[in-house]
């Protein structure tokens, strides 16, 4: 990384920098692992929704997984092959809806008794037939930070378990739908692979429940959630996608002809961008210095939102080291980097990289405080922005 700081001396902070070698890495071990086993990979699109980016991950055959209208048209507008789009979320509008039926999108990833009974009315109205897995709430816990976990029973996505009957009963009469899957996804920034074999425990638990009411599904699609080192990005730019992978495959139990998916965003592109700053000021503290920095919370909201560590690194200065608290120049208080972090002597005018930002960091960002919107560059492409 260090030796792209004179091609970033000219341009313009702060700004998103994508490295599009390592993500073609990534997908290259993604591709490798998943197909030992054919299982089928949808990229989560709401990770990181920029155009090469999308181009690349397409590029490799993988799916798309979309939580919005917008993101079905992006991943269309990518050439991701309606076959192999999912549509997840808890509040799909009826515009959202029909945008999916009109392209004859795989699959709706349904999560509630009266989102069904909207998408049987809507298919029928334009006389076709919506494929649909239930998002069933396993229960499992992701150990993971509150905000991003999904998979319990107090959370709002997905069926719970006591709603089956319901459901089944419901489903009976809505010839306007095809069951063709079961759908889970239990969290994000997962790191401990028991949450998964957790995951696959229940799962088999819950296949037989429906097995024993003679309904067997072709697809068993098993979310995303995979965690990436923030801490020290160098030592693990590329996930454990065979530990991963060969977890579900020894843990899972399918039905023959089942299929397995995956949803990944954040362990696909997360190591791949880093967010490239400028030192303002330097000012004193009482325990610490302040580092100063032109790029904030509208830029990367994940430390304010999640209380998440990205690894800063001084790209400008090898001198002695010395304590910091990196922050930026929007008027809230947790708009912070980090506090008490070890950076070489640092002065106005370094460059400051924020690494692992490449999911959930660009796509989140806004314009509070009327801040100008970021722009993104892409290794071996320098000139080009999004
Ligand atoms: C966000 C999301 C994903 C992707 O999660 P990652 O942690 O980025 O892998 C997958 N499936 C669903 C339903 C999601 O909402």
């Amino acid at each position: 990384m260090l030796n792209h700081i004179k091609q970033f001396a000219n341009y313009k902070t702060p700004f998103y920098w994508y490295d599009m070698g390592l993500l073609q890495e990534t997908l290259q071990v993604v591709k490798n692992e998943s197909e030992k086993y054919g299982f089928q990979v949808h990229y989560a699109i709401k990770a990181n929704a920029n155009e090469p980016i999308l181009n690349m991950i397409q590029s490799f055959g993988f799916g798309a997984d979309c939580v919005s209208g917008n993101e079905i048209q992006a991943a269309i507008d990518s050439n991701f092959s309606p076959e192999k789009i999912v549509f997840a979320g808890v509040g799909k509008s009826d515009d959202e809806i029909l945008l999916g039926l009109d392209n004859s999108i795989f699959c709706f990833n349904v999560e509630s008794i009266p989102e069904l009974q909207v998408i049987n009315e809507l298919a029928s109205k334009v006389g076709t037939k919506a494929q649909v897995a239930l998002r069933i709430n396993p229960n499992v816990n992701a150990s993971t930070h509150h905000y991003i976990t999904t998979g319990l029973e107090e959370n709002k996505f997905g069926i719970n378990m006591w709603e089956m009957e319901a459901v089944l009963s419901r489903l009976e009469t809505s010839d306007s739908i095809n069951l063709i899957g079961l759908h889970f996804h239990i969290g994000s920034q997962i790191t401990d692979l028991q949450s998964f074999k957790s995951l696959c425990v229940r799962i088999n638990e819950i296949q037989q429940w429906f097995y024993s009411r003679e309904i067997i599904v072709d697809h068993i699609n098993v979310g995303g959630g995979l965690g990436i080192n923030y801490s020290s990005p160098d030592k693990e730019l590329i996930p454990d996608f065979a530990s991963y992978f060969k977890l579900f495959n020894d843990f899972l139990e399918t039905r023959p002809k089942q299929k397995v998916h995956f949803e990944l965003g954040r362990a696909i592109v997360g190591q791949c961008g880093s967010l490239i700053s400028k030192v303002l000021y330097i000012k004193k503290g009482v325990q610490t210095n302040f580092a100063i920095i032109d790029a904030g919370m509208t830029e990367l909201i994940r430390p304010a939102l999640y209380q998440s560590v990205h690894k800063i690194q001084n790209l400008s200065s090898n001198l002695i080291e010395q304590k910091y608290d990196v922050v930026g120049p929007i008027c809230e208080s947790s708009d912070s980097f980090g506090k008490s972090l070890m950076l070489p002597e640092t002065k106005r005018g370094d460059l400051i990289a924020v690494r692992s930002a490449g999911a959930y960091g660009e796509v989140m960002s806004s314009q509070y405080n009327l801040r100008t919107k970021a722009m993104a560059y892409y290794s071996g492409t320098p000139n080009k922005s999004k």
